[in-house]
Parts: structure tokens; C-alpha cells; sequence
């Protein structure tokens, strides 16, 4: 296949392996469906769901690439790295995951406490209830609880008013290092991406310095274009990339019809301008038998 650089890729979705509410099958349907070119899945701090999401991508025609979005903590804010393309074998890999997300499962036992605190109680369990990984229970799934019971009328708004920084049922966590997941990822012959950048509270001076260390540990790409991103935030990190040298990623950050404002396959394309970052992994897609396409 020939790869333009106008190019219906999504490089960045959840399914119901880290908080997504769609099996991986169900992804793949769904973006071929919307016309998308390549994809990846890229669960939070898992690879579980992408043996399932390679063959379903190969059953489709859908060229494919591994994905995994990486919790890390930079400057005390929480930082998403995703990776695209790597060996999901390596070992390096596969146990930094392991070790990031095993501290989930007591943060969200705190996490209830909190919560309790003010008045919710059998949080956990009631989250667990939406959870389809039992290693990768997350405040998303917090969230689903308390709108099914309730107490707010949609996901958003609980995170506003209970799990976000300074709320009862927000506890601070320390993830990977920055520079552990970058390497990480290009050890196992991937390429790291800054995700969706504008949706971090840094000053000009962190922002400069979380690009400055990623870069220097060896990462390659920021996306440009996010369901997490307006129009004007996708021309700054557009300009961001160009200052850095780093190439651009294209993606939904598609968790849920329900709850996804941004579907699959569905944001504008990347500005002309940006070198795309699937030009660095073209060696690394999965491409669809003949036929198949
Ligand atoms: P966790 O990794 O457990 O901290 O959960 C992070 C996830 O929560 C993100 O990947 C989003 O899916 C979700 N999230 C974070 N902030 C919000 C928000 N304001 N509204 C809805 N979902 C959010
Ligand atoms: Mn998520
Ligand atoms: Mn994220
Ligand atoms: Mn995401």
C-alpha cells in the first residue's frame, strides 16, 4: 500500500480492555465502517486486547498497527504517552505495563474511600461492575457507576465534581517516568507519541521541558489531531511539532458511542505541512491480505 500523507488513520482508541465500552471486534467494524484507513488500538497501560484487534484488522482489511497508552507522571501532573508499532513481545515492555498498571486496584480502593466519605458508598464494587479487565479498573469506570446510580446526570460531570484534583474521590498517583516509557516503547522498535498535549495544566516552561526530555529520550511523534484537541489547539501543536522536529499523530481517543464526542475515523486530516507518523512505522503495519481490502 502506498502511504499518502493525507491519510484516514486513527491511532488512538480504548476498548473494554482498558475503559472503552466496545470489544476490539467491535472497533474494528466500527471503523471501517466510518472509512478509517489504519488503525491502532491503544488501550490504557495494556496490550491485552491487540492480539484480538490484529486478527479482527486483518479479517476487515483494515491496515493495522500496536498501540498502547502509557500512564506517566511528569512534573507531578499525569502525562499519556502512546506507543505505535512495537514488538508487543518485548519483555521490557510487557513488564513496565504489568508495572504500571498494578497500582490501579489500591488507588481505586482510595478512590471509594473518598468517595464513601462524602457520602457514596460501594463505590469499588460498583465500578468493578462496569470493568472488563479486572487489572484496569480507571476513573472512567468510576464514573459510569455514579451516572447509573444517579448521582450525576453524565460522565463529564462526575469528573468535575469528584474525580479530578482537589475532589473526594481523586487520589494522587505516581505512574511510570517519562523517560522509562519512552524507552519502553522505542526498545521494542516503536515509535513513542506525546498525546493529546494541550490537555495538560503545565506552564509554557513545563510544557517546554516535557517536550525538551521526550525528545531527548528518544521520542518521536505529538498528535496533532485529537478528539481531545479544538481546531485552534491542533494549529498550536501543529506549530509545536514543526519547533521540535517531531512528527504528528492523527486520533479519536474513542472510548464510547455514548460517550465520545469524536467517533472513529471522524476528525479533519492532519495539516499538509507535518511529516505523518505513520511514515516512521510503514515497516511496522499490518497490512491485509491481498483481497481483503
Ligand atoms: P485514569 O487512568 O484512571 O486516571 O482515567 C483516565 C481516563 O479518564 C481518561 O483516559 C479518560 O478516558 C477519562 N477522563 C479523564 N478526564 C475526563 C473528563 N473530564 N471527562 C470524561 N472522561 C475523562
Ligand atoms: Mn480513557
Ligand atoms: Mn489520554
Ligand atoms: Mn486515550
Amino acid at each position: 500500500m502506498y502511504l499518502q500523507t493525507i491519510l484516514n488513520a486513527d491511532l488512538h482508541c480504548h476498548s473494554v480492555v482498558s475503559d472503552g465500552t466496545l470489544t476490539p471486534e467491535q472497533l474494528v467494524e466500527r471503523a471501517k465502517a466510518n472509512g478509517v484507513e489504519l488503525w491502532a488500538l491503544t488501550d490504557h497501560d495494556e496490550i491485552g486486547g491487540i492480539a484480538r484487534a490484529a486478527a479482527a484488522a486483518q479479517a476487515q482489511g483494515l491496515n493495522y498497527l500496536t498501540g498502547a497508552e502509557i500512564s506517566v507522571t511528569f512534573a507531578g501532573e499525569t502525562v499519556h504517552i502512546v506507543g505505535l508499532g512495537f514488538d508487543a513481545q518485548n519483555p521490557q515492555l510487557v513488564a513496565g505495563l504489568h508495572q504500571t498498571r498494578s497500582g490501579r486496584e489500591l488507588r481505586a480502593r482510595e478512590m471509594a474511600d473518598g468517595l464513601a466519605k462524602v457520602g457514596i458508598k460501594g463505590s469499588f464494587e460498583g465500578a468493578l461492575q462496569f470493568v472488563g479487565n479486572p487489572e484496569l479498573i480507571s476513573r472512567t469506570h468510576f464514573a459510569r457507576f455514579l451516572v447509573e446510580s444517579g448521582v450525576c446526570s453524565e460522565t463529564h460531570e462526575v469528573f468535575r465534581k469528584y474525580l479530578t484534583e482537589g475532589k473526594p474521590g481523586y487520589v494522587p498517583h505516581r505512574w511510570a517516568a517519562l523517560k522509562d516509557a519512552v524507552h519502553w516503547i522505542t526498545e521494542a522498535r516503536g515509535v513513542a507519541v506525546i498525546a493529546h498535549p494541550a490537555r495538560y495544566n503545565f506552564t509554557a516552561n513545563e510544557e517546554y521541558a516535557l517536550f525538551t526530555e521526550f525528545k531527548n529520550h528518544g521520542g518521536q511523534a505529538v498528535e496533532v489531531v485529537t478528539g481531545s484537541h479544538t481546531a485552534q489547539e491542533a494549529v498550536k501543536y501543529a506549530e509545536t511539532a514543526q519547533e521540535f522536529g517531531l512528527a504528528a499523530s492523527r486520533g479519536s481517543d474513542f472510548h464510547s458511542p455514548g460517550e465520545s464526542r469524536c467517533d472513529l475515523g471522524a476528525l479533519p486530516l492532519l495539516p499538509g505541512a507535518l511529516s505523518p507518523v505513520w511514515e516512521l512505522l510503514a515497516e511496522r503495519i499490518l497490512r491485509p491480505e491481498p483481497g481483503m481490502r
